[in-house]
Formats: structure tokens, sequence, C-alpha cells
């Protein structure tokens, strides 16, 4: 469900004073060409524009892209995550000016995109570059020839260059060619759907700032069904189903989505929401949609109490997508958070019952993360490889630590501190540090005892 695989960003080191970033640079391009420092460490990317053509026979995709960012530390290059792309030009763009621009020298390495600016940026300058690319991508973008379909999971920076930080909230305009026939969604509000030859072009923008591992796509020969919850308009898309069938799969969105609503205490923040079933996933956010696979969409036609993964996927638009993990180290808040969110709408669809069990399955699989010598404070450090067992104290022992916190204070105090903590993050980026204090603002109790035996590394 939504992993951060392998390339979660280290924290940048924002301590760091200009000149010391200046020189790591130049040391790192001159002596040892695979140290490349984390992308976006000194700037901050404000919109991206991309332009990206499927070539999903050949199982390639080119494309091009508009980046503007503002410049927060001094620095004589711009580093973004690249993944396996192979970069074609970059030029720099006076602000102002549309096209045209002058070729900036670049190289690759470490799976990132390192610009070298001919003149050293100033914190505050504004930049726009324009970035031309192809590639084969092998992960975060999925291209089936044979079964029609072409998705995106977490890894942005294989389809475009991108900086991967979670703190990094930028805009997204984004233009999908693909083959005609072809249904997609994307993120945000779905501007122009047009035909260009053989193909089918489709834009949309999300013009609210978001973390770029929830920018992406679904598209394929799919079956379509609606319907609408409030002002919110609801999709949902896969094959191989009938529109029936997607319509019976899906029927309990509307009643999660008001449920989330009233818990978060903040509206669906977009006017639409895309659920999708393709051909595998394990359950994937996106800004906006979602995607599971069509075997999950099959055990929920078989058993309509099957629908923990699409309330878990449903309520990351709260808790993961308006409020944000700040980095890796902090997931718990992305996935504990949706992990509880899920059993707390279960409580409420199908009973009390049904809750406890789940509370039950996380204690016991924390009980074996103790007996294994695995047993982790939420937030620890090392999370650039995690295990089964670290991602198990994200979402199990991350989902149990909200409900124990929830029996500490009471469901009115702990459904009110949820909510006002919601509400003061949303749009942000969140740590531990600001649920904790969220908390004790709202329900007015110490918990740095919780806190301390549950989220605080050791
Ligand atoms: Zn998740």
């Amino acid at each position: 469900m939504c992993s951060p695989q392998s390339e979660p960003s280290p924290s940048t080191e924002r301590g760091l004073t200009a000149l010391l970033i200046v020189l790591a640079a130049a040391l790192a391009a001159a002596q040892q060409p695979d140290a490349v420092p984390p992308a976006g460490g000194t700037f901050d990317v404000r919109h991206y524009a991309v332009t990206l053509d499927l070539a999903v026979a050949e199982g390639t995709v080119t494309g091009t892209e508009r980046i503007e960012l503002t410049v927060d530390q001094p620095t004589s290059s711009l580093v973004f995550d690249s993944g396996a792309l192979t970069i074609d030009s970059v030029r720099a763009l006076q602000v102002g000016t549309a096209s045209g621009g002058t070729a900036l020298p670049f190289r690759q390495a470490a799976q990132r995109l390192i610009v070298t600016l001919p003149v050293p940026a100033r914190a505050g300058d504004q930049r726009r570059l324009d970035i031309a690319y192809h590639g084969a991508p092998r992960t975060g973008l999925t291209l089936l020839a044979k079964r029609a379909q072409a998705y995106t999971t977490f890894s942005t920076s294989q389809w475009m260059p991108a900086v991967n930080a979670p703190e990094d909230r930028a805009t997204l305009d984004l233009e999908v060619s693909m083959p005609a026939g072809w249904r997609a969604a994307g993120n945000g509000r779905e501007v122009e759907r047009r035909s260009k030859g053989a193909k089918a072009v489709y834009r949309w923008r999300q013009a609210r700032e978001t973390a770029s591992f929830l920018f992406g796509f679904v598209a394929g020969n799919f079956a379509e069904a609606t319907g609408r919850r409030g002002n919110v308009s609801l999709r949902y898309l896969g094959s191989p189903f009938s529109s029936g069938e997607l319509h019976r799969i899906f029927r309990d969105t509307p009643d999660m989505l008001a449920f989330f609503e009233e818990r978060a205490g903040l509206p669906y923040p977009g006017d639409s929401y895309t659920q999708a079933l393709v051909a595998t996933s394990g359950g994937q956010e996106l800004a906006g949609l979602s995607h599971m696979s069509e075997e999950y969409g099959r055990s929920v036609f078989d058993d309509f109490s099957a629908t923990g993964l699409m309330a878990h996927e449903l309520a990351h638009q709260w808790w993961g997508d308006l409020l944000t993990n700040r980095d890796w180290t902090h997931f718990w808040l992305n996935e504990g958070f949706a992990t509880f969110m899920a059993s707390a709408y279960k409580e409420r669809a199908r009973g009390r019952e049904a809750y406890l069990a789940d509370v039950d399955a996380w204690r016991r699989r924390v009980e074996q993360l103790r007996a294994a010598g695995h047993d982790k404070p939420l937030v620890f450090p090392d999370w650039n490889r995690p295990t089964a067992d670290d991602r198990a104290v994200v979402y199990q022992k991350g989902a149990l630590a909200l409900h124990e916190l929830r029996q500490q204070l009471g469901d009115a105090a702990f459904w009110a501190a949820l909510r006002d903590y919601t509400r003061a993050h949303a749009g942000q980026s969140v740590t531990s540090a600001d649920l904790q204090r969220a908390f004790e603002a709202s329900s007015g109790r110490d918990l740095r005892a919780f806190f301390d035996e549950w989220v605080r590394p050791r």
C-alpha cells in the first residue's frame, strides 16, 4: 500500500552554510562523481509543466518539462531526481519569456540530474528551466501494451525529472498522449481532452501545491462508471469490469468520503476523485485518484466488507496528501493514519467488533516485532531500505499508536484533536512534533510520555 520502496530521500540539511554547499557540490563534481548532493537542497520548486508522450508498445516515453523554482540558498548548480531517464537538453529561460533560452551544461549521476549555472544563483532568484528527456521506465510508470494500460506508482522521477523530497510541494500541469480510445485520470482538474493523429491527449491541472510523489495518472482501455458525493464527482475506471460491476465494487465510496470529511473537519480537497482497478497494484494513492489491482476489485465484488484498502487510499487524500510527512522518517503520519482511519471507517460501517478485530491484528503484529527484536519507535532514521518489519512499524504500529491515544484521551477529545490537527496543518508538511503540539493544545493534556514511549527515537 503506497510505499516509498527504494528511494526515500534523506532530509535536506538546511543548516549548512551556503559556502559549504557550494564547496561540497564542487568537490563532488570534481572528485566523486557519485557523491551527488540531494535534489532540491538549495531551491524550492513552485511549478512543473510536463508534456509526456507514451509509446506503450515500445515501453518508452519522451517528455518536455518546464520547471519554475525559487533559489533559497546561493548555489552554482541545481540538482533534480531523474531516475533512469536520459536527459537530452536543459535550457534556462529568462523570467517573462515563453521559449528559447540558453543551453545549460548538465550531467547525470546517482539517478540525479545536475545542472550547472554559468552564473551562481542567489537566494531569492527565480529560475525557469526547459528540460527534454526520454526513457524506458522500469519502475514508477507501468506500460502494459497487452492489457492496454499505463499507470504511475510512487516514483515520479522515473517519468519526469522532479524533486522527490516530500517537503517540496509544487503545482503541476500534466499533458499525456496515449493510444486513441483510452480513458484516463490525472491530478486535479481535467482541462483538456483532444485527439492528435492516432492518439488521445489529456491535460490536467493540479492547482494546489502537492508533494511530487503524489503526481501521476492512470490510463487504459477501461470501462467507466460515475457517481457523486456533494460537490465531488466520482469516477470508477477498470478493466475487465463492466460499468455496472465498477459501480457495485465502489458503492461505499460516497459514504467513506462523507466519513473522512467529518473526521477531518475539512471537505475533500478537490472536485473529483477517481478510483481505478489496474492489472497489478498494491494500492497507490495519488492526488485526486488512487489505483488498486483488478484482483482486489474482484475480492470486493465477492465480499463487500473487504473495502479496507479503498478506504485506506481515500483516507490518504487528507492524511498523506493535504498533510504530508515532511521527510520519510515521519512516514507513519501518512501510513499509520491511513491504516487507522480505514479501520475507523470500518467501525462506522460494520460495527465496533470489526474495528477491534483490526486493533487485535495490529497488536499481534507489534508483538511479533518485539519477539523478533525488530520493534522501533515510529520515527527512526534508517529509512533508506525499509524491511517488511520496518513497514509494519510505520503501518500497523502507527495505527495501534493512534488507537492507544484514542483510549487515553477518550473519543470526544481524541476526535476533536484529530480534527484540530488536520485543520491546522492542511496544505503543509508535518512532523510528529506538529502532531504532539496540536493534540496537546486541543486536549489540554501533556502527551510527552506517550510520544516518548511510541514515537521518538531513543
Ligand atoms: Zn498508504
